[in-house]
């Protein structure tokens, strides 16, 4: 049994930890069942430490004693203020006490040491950040078997790594303290961020400190006037006021006794909110359209949505966004647990623990087309996971051919007469000789099973397409038992036919280049070479009689090595020849 591997969420507010359990991911709850953990500690006078919602407890009273958002000074030369606001800790050891509990609380849901653990980060972090990060996790005893981008993880919660070669994701974070976008594209199987552009100073908070200062201003008071503590009342409750215009399209703010003797109440509508909150809305508008720009994509060649953040929940957010994209997002993920969700698959994938619930859509049967000789060709074995693609250039067996016919097969069978036709495209060509034309035959199975067959000649570029609807993956189950079936019934049979075919081919191309060659050569070679060959000769054309696949093969190999030294001393002569004619011009 491979070594658990967790998945960390070490977001700027909130922090997640997740594992796959019997092949499902989930994350782990703490004792009062909270999955979401504030990412928020508090450091005690005597050196004692608080993390989470018992740190952010704290903040009403003991503020300057709560360090939070932690995350924006990882990897970063600090300001003095900024040092200071960590009390004498540096950014790593904060974030390693975060790191330290959703530990402590793993090992305690799972009642067992946990060791190694995937992190996900911005993908705007540079190197130092995604070290500090990692540095991070090591002070907290993790081992980080991977630093994961946090776009990509919100992606694989979704699903979306089975979209396919070249699908384009979106993934709008909104979270507490920072926005941003990014553009993945699925490349060989694994998302590459295109873009990424945000604001590392744009939130949730920002929303708070909007409605706070409106309210304090509605209560008659001056904002800049209202001490640290009282500050922090109003925006806790501008934080629940926020969240509950999610939900309703109204909600009371109140402050009972915000200066200790007078109390202060205002209904609030989501419309107004909405309108109050337009120009940070807009700030991330426009940090798409930059995104979209620099991945140089228009807003609908994109094939998803996904929003992410705790605060892609408010209203006018999501319609904005779903506006500038033209689609819905995809919704079916809880906005702030889809990246340690996904960080939590990746970690299951790396440990093997998610192997077996990866469904993909794989091609039933394989897809080939007819070669002489009446072989299947296999260009695209059972299996195969689509979309897909897989092509071959063919050449024509016979001198002057006008045309080749590709006939598109299905199954596992070694002859092409086993197999089922899904259809037949002839490719009209140049007259050339045998060997000159040049005809390549692509196939190509779509994300909804539609089969392209793409045959071009090579030399003129002209192509034929057709298209098989759904037939190469719509098959029913009881055929696919059937062929699979027949095909191991047949094994042997099969697989002589074929061999004696291909050994026919060869022969049949060997015969009279052989006969050629003796004519031209018989000079240089000796009565003994002579005999060797004529008695290879001899055992090919008795071997063709009998039919026998496995002696006619080796008489095959024995003909085609008893004249190569006399084929390369034609080829030798002849060079000779055109270099005497060149040099006596
Ligand atoms: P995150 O950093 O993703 O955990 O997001 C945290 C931010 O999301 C905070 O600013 C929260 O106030 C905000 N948030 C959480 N739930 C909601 C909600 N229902 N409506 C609006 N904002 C929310």
């Amino acid at each position: 049994m491979n070594d658990i591997i967790v998945g960390i969420d070490l977001g700027t507010t909130n922090s997640a930890i997740g594992v796959v359990d019997s092949g499902f991911p989930m994350l782990l709850a703490d004792d009062g069942g909270k999955r979401i953990m504030p990412s928020a500690v508090w450091y005690g006078p005597s050196g004692e430490i608080e993390v989470g919602h018992k740190a952010l407890r704290r903040r009403p009273i003991e503020g300057s004693r709560v360090i939070t958002s932690v995350k924006r000074l990882m990897g970063r030369e600090l300001s003095v203020e900024e040092s200071e606001s960590l009390g004498g800790k540096t950014a790593e050891q904060v974030s390693a006490d975060i790191l330290r509990e959703l530990k402590r609380r793993a090992e305690w849901r799972l009642g067992k040491a946990l060791t190694k653990a995937v992190i996900t980060v911005p993908a705007y972090f540079h190197d130092g950040q995604r070290n500090a990060t990692k540095r991070a996790g090591e002070l907290a005893g993790w081992e980080v078997v991977r630093i994961l981008n946090e776009p990509t993880a919100a992606a694989l919660s979704y699903g979306l790594d089975q979209l396919g070669e070249r699908s384009r994701v979106a993934v709008y974070d909104l979270g507490g303290g920072t926005f941003d976008l990014s553009i993945l594209e699925m490349q060989d199987g694994v998302f590459q961020v295109l873009s990424t552009h945000g604001d590392t100073q744009l939130g949730g908070d920002d929303l708070d400190r909007v409605l706070a200062e409106k309210m304090i201003g509605l209560a008659g008071l001056e904002a800049a006037s209202v001490g640290h503590d009282a500050w922090i009342r109003w925006r806790v409750e501008a934080e629940r006021v926020k969240c509950a215009l999610s939900e309703r399209a109204l909600e009371t703010f109140a402050m009972p006794f915000f200066d200790g003797v007078n109390s202060f109440s205002r209904e609030v509508t989501r419309v107004e909110f909405s309108e109050w909150i337009q120009p940070w809305v807009a700030r991330t508008l426009s940090c798409c359209r930059r995104a979209l720009s620099d991945a140089r994509l228009e807003s609908n060649e994109i094939d998803a949505l996904v929003l992410v953040g705790g605060s892609s929940r408010i209203p006018v957010v999501r319609t904005a966004v779903e506006s500038l994209f033209g689609r819905v997002a995809d919704l079916s993920q809880h906005p702030d647990e889809a990246i340690a969700l996904g960080a939590t698959i990746q970690a299951g994938v790396i440990s093997g623990a998610m192997k077996h619930l990866v469904l993909l859509d794989v091609t039933p049967l394989s897809l080939g087309i007819e070669t002489l000789g009446g072989l299947m060709n296999v260009l695209i074995p059972r299996n195969t996971t689509i979309p897909c693609k897989a092509g071959e250039l063919f050449t024509n067996a016979v001198h002057e051919q006008k045309a080749m016919r590709v006939r598109v097969l299905q199954g596992e069978r070694e002859m092409a007469r086993d197999n089922w036709e899904l259809g037949i495209v002839d490719i009209p060509f140049k007259p050339a000789a045998k060997g000159q034309a040049r005809i390549g035959v692509q196939l190509h199975i779509d994300e909804n099973g539609i089969l392209e067959v793409l045959a071009r000649d090579v030399k003129t570029g002209i192509d034929q397409i057709l298209t098989i609807r759904s037939s190469a993956v719509d098959v029913s189950d009881e055929s696919v038992e059937k062929m699979v079936g027949d095909s191991v019934e047949h094994a042997f049979s099969d697989m002589a036919e074929r061999i004696f075919t291909e050994a026919k081919l060869k022969a049949e191309e060997l015969l009279p280049a052989v006969e050629q060659a003796l004519e031209l050569g018989r000079q240089w070679l000796s009565a003994k070479e002579i005999k060797t060959i004529e008695t290879a000769r001899a055992e090919v054309c008795q071997a063709l009689l009998e039919k026998e696949p496995n002696s006619l093969k080796a008489a095959v190999q024995r003909l085609d090595t008893a004249t190569e030294a006399l084929a390369a001393k034609i080829v030798q002569q002849a060079m000779d020849e055109a270099l005497d004619r060149q040099l006596s011009l």
